[in-house]
């Protein structure tokens, strides 16, 4: 007997093994081998795949006598359904990976791995509330919907978990279940307290902290049947639901639902896709809606929902800019003091710093503008080593200006300052305060993370600081003082939504603060207090942020009248590769309805030795650009010394 092994590797193609007779008689000779993961030879190596067709009578159509035998199979029964499958497949032809690929980033494991049960950590008790009119209100219109895809536009503090959750009660009533996204892993862990009252044991969590055989173990119980509810990050949108009747995703402008490497999928899309095929309802919610969502809301393929209030006596807090124009320190002595008084008060503040780094753009320190590509309204790019500006979009270059454009100041600067610098200084303020750092590098140990926030909770903690993990979600009711340290290092890159990013970064850290009757008090340093996403978010001008931007996309053909497809080329020659890629330009032009941005080089030009370049593809048709996209890489699959990569609706392109 013969089988098609999909591997996961970046090759588009399967490949056909021979099942040894011991395999076919030791257990189950009726059970199908599709779905079931195998261990198989290939090149010098060993390495896990998937089996996704079996041969009875039909025989593959090559040379039998070549073909080698799998060398091990590790499910009894298949790991995966054929709606699993027909999902992997659906990923890989939007997104242009490899069916082994998409097949690896569907399934809880692809190694041999003996299921482990998770441990349910301890739950805090929380009561159940009333409903308040408005959230009542949005509950009982959702409940009449069976399909269909919907948005919770609610203000921090709105209250929409308290709709998520209903919604998923109502749903399981009617015998269907439920899969509840969140961003972040630690808002997972609050969410949790939540689940199991309403849900005792029968709720499951999908994330990547989680083992392998953790990860085996929930797969299983919820492939049984065994759940109403799983509570995951982006890969938990492919949990194997068969009943399944609601997708909430929460915090939907997240771009940690954006997978960054191959399947490079956005969990909303792949969401979008299974509630059509499966006949369910997409409910995302969000204070700060991507742009490309308040669009479809604009355009009704997304229906709203509105929270324009605050639960009780909660009121939005106030938002200040610091203009740290004339400051010379990190902090500025306007939020220096509000946090010295803050502590007195034995009140909580948090601090939010930026992940993202520093591009070298150019910034005049007397007018402050920022130096723009004329074709891209991108900021250009300093390089050291050719000592030009450049734009990683469109190629163009020139000269590092002596002077300011727009007012010939001769003063043009950047600079910044890292998490390292922020703690010390801290430290060096409030040497008698408890201080906490939750980033990154804190998530990485086991258990940190949760155990942060729960001193957080519980006041042991008094100044919380950190990255994008602590800006959103979050409803610790003793937060009073709120501070971004800066706000422009997002807005500086050179990528078209670092504007959306800031604005729902502002909002959404001030969300965190005068949760209860308290009013809250939020700080935004920034050398660029006139930027209109700054501007917008201070005041609380969430439609007004959204028609500017979206005026300035469309000008500028920009998402979401168009989608863009970028593809990435990378070689260790770089000849081969400027060579490569002009041929391919030159080969297949784009058809007139597709704009062509590039060829480039990628803003990280090299990684591991590997020289990069890209070409971003746009088009308000998204259809002729998938077109386009296949054909290029139809091309392409002759020429084996470039590797290509296709990110589908990019949402960074470094
Ligand atoms: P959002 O997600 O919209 O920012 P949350 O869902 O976190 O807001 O709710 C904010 C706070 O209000 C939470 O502490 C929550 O427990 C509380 N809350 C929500 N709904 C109600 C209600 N109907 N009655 C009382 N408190 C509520
Ligand atoms: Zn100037
Ligand atoms: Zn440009």
């Amino acid at each position: 007997m013969y089988v098609d092994v999909a591997l996961p590797i970046p090759i588009e193609q399967v490949f056909t093994y021979g099942v040894p007779e011991a395999c076919i008689t030791q257990e189950d000779t009726h059970g199908s081998f599709i779905g079931r993961r195998v261990k198989v030879p290939f090149g010098k190596k060993l390495r896990y795949g998937v089996i996704v067709r079996e041969y009875h009578n039909d025989t593959p159509q090559f040379d039998i006598k070549k073909i080698l035998q799998i060398s091990s199979l590790i499910d009894k029964d298949p790991i995966l359904g054929p709606e699993d499958i027909a999902r992997a497949q659906w990923v890989s032809d939007f997104y242009f990976a490899s069916l082994g690929e998409s097949l690896a980033c569907v399934s809880p494991t692809m190694k041999a791995k003996k299921p482990r049960s998770l441990a349910q950590g301890p739950s805090r008790h929380e009561a159940r509330m009333t409903a308040s009119d408005d959230q009542l209100a949005i509950i009982q219109d959702l409940m009449t919907k069976e399909k269909g895809w919907f948005y919770l536009f609610g203000i921090t503090g709105s209250g929409k978990t308290e709709v998520f959750l209903r919604c998923a009660e109502h749903h399981i009533q009617q015998g269907k279940q439920v899969l509840y996204l969140v961003p972040e892993i630690a808002l997972s862990y609050q969410l949790q307290h939540m689940l199991l009252p309403r849900f005792q044991s029968r709720y499951a969590v999908l994330h990547s902290r989680l083992t392998e055989s953790e990860r085996l173990s929930e797969w299983q119980r919820i492939a049984r049947g065994d759940v109403d509810i799983v509570l995951g990050t982006r890969s938990a949108v492919f949990a194997p639901l068969t009943r399944l009747g609601l997708i909430i995703i929460d915090e939907e402008q997240d771009s940690s639902y954006k997978s960054e490497s191959s399947p490079r999928y956005h969990a909303r899309q792949v969401a979008m896709h299974r509630v059509k095929t499966e006949s369910a309802v997409l409910l995302m919610g969000s204070a700060t809606p991507s742009v490309e969502s308040w669009y479809a809301m604009q355009q009704g393929v997304f229906a709203r929902y509105d929270l324009r209030e605050r639960i009780g006596d909660s009121r939005l807090p106030v938002i200040r800019s610091v203009d740290m124009h004339f400051e010379e320190k990190i902090f500025s002595e306007e939020l220096l003091e509000h946090l010295k008084d803050t502590v007195e008060r034995k009140k909580q503040s948090i601090l939010f710093i930026n992940r993202r780094g520093f591009a070298n753009v150019l910034t005049c320190k007397f007018c402050r503008t920022t130096l723009l590509c004329q074709q891209c309204s991108i900021p250009l790019v300093y390089h050291k080593k050719k000592g030009i500006m450049l734009c990683h979009y469109c190629n163009y270059s020139c000269g590092v200006p002596r002077y300011c454009h727009s007012c010939n100041s001769v003063n043009m600067f950047y600079r910044g300052f890292g998490a390292q610098l922020i703690e010390e200084e801290l430290h060096r303020y409030f040497p008698s305060t408890q201080i906490a750092r939750l980033d990154r590098d804190v998530s990485a140990v086991r258990g940190e993370v949760q155990s942060i926030l729960e001193r957080f909770r519980n006041e042991e903690i008094s100044i919380l600081f950190g990255t994008q993990m602590i800006a959103k979600g979050f409803d610790f009711p003793e937060v009073e003082l709120v501070a971004i340290i800066s706000a422009d290092i997002g807005l500086h890159v050179p990528d078209f939504r670092a504007t959306e990013r800031i604005f729902s970064q502002i909002v959404q850290v001030s969300g965190r603060s005068g949760r209860r009757a308290r009013q809250g008090k939020v700080f935004v340093q920034t050398h660029t207090p006139s930027h209109h996403a700054i501007q917008h978010a201070i005041a609380h001008e969430y439609s007004s942020f959204y028609k500017h931007e979206l005026s300035l996309r469309k000008t500028l053909g920009f998402p979401p009248y168009t989608r863009f497809i970028r593809v990435v080329f990378t070689a260790s020659s770089n000849q081969k590769l400027q060579q490569a890629v002009s041929d391919i330009a030159a080969a297949l032009p784009a058809p007139s309805d597709i704009e062509q941005l590039g060829p480039a080089m990628c803003p990280i030009e090299r990684i591991a030795g590997k020289y990069r370049m890209h070409i971003i593809f746009s088009s308000p048709k998204f259809g002729n650009l998938h077109a386009h996209i296949r054909d290029i890489l139809g091309i392409l699959r002759s020429n084996h010394s470039i590797r290509v990569e296709v990110d589908v609706d990019p949402l960074h392109t470094s």
